[in-house]
């Protein structure tokens, strides 16, 4: 059997109730097969990345802890995606829910299908922000801590704490 690995998952979501959406997706990532949710960040809400015609995002990140192989997890998490019916209209454009595998274990992976770490993770605030709340002192698998790498963030202004109870 797989053992069990510490990953973690960055959700986002500008469409159809965001902060609803990326609440539910908490609660169903906790419900994967063979899968707990540990931990989940406080929501953030950030500006677009590429065309600014678009909603803001709600962002937030989850801790697991899984026996799934990094291919079943992305399996899932797609499958995750498709019930919250996300459409894929255009590269960079508005989804009901996006959610990337960011960090699986201490894995490096790249294959065609599956990149880990994500390959945006270490310049994104809308994921370091909120990963960095859960694991400040979590290192990349070339050493690189979280903390250390959002001090590195050329602007942070964009990304804020979604105040409690706000949708
Ligand atoms: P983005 O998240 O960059 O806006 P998508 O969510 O549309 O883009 O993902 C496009 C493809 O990225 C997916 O088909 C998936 O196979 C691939 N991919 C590669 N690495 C990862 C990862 N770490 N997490 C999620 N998807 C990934
Ligand atoms: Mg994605």
């Amino acid at each position: 059997m797989t053992p069990l690995v510490d990953a973690y998952v960055g959700l986002g979501s500008n469409l159809d109730d965001p902060a609803d959406q990326v609440r539910r997706a908490l609660d169903e990532l906790d419900s994967l097969p063979l899968t707990r949710c540990l931990a989940a960040s406080r929501l953030y809400a950030s500006r677009p990345v590429g065309p600014q015609d678009q909603p803001d995002f709600i962002n937030a990140v989850a801790h697991l802890r899984t026996r799934l192989s990094p291919l079943a997890l992305l399996d899932q998490l797609q499958a995750l995606e498709q019930r919250h019916r996300r459409v894929r209209q255009r590269h960079w454009g508005p989804r009901t829910l996006d959610l990337d595998l960011l960090l699986y274990g201490n894995e490096t992976l790249t294959l065609p299908r599956l990149q880990v770490p994500h390959r945006e993770m270490a310049s994104r605030a809308f994921v370091l922000l909120p990963l960095a709340e859960l694991a400040p002192q979590l290192q990349l698998p070339d050493g690189r801590r979280i903390v250390d790498l959002t001090g590195t963030l050329a602007t942070t202004g964009e990304v804020e704490v979604l105040p409690d109870n706000a949708n």
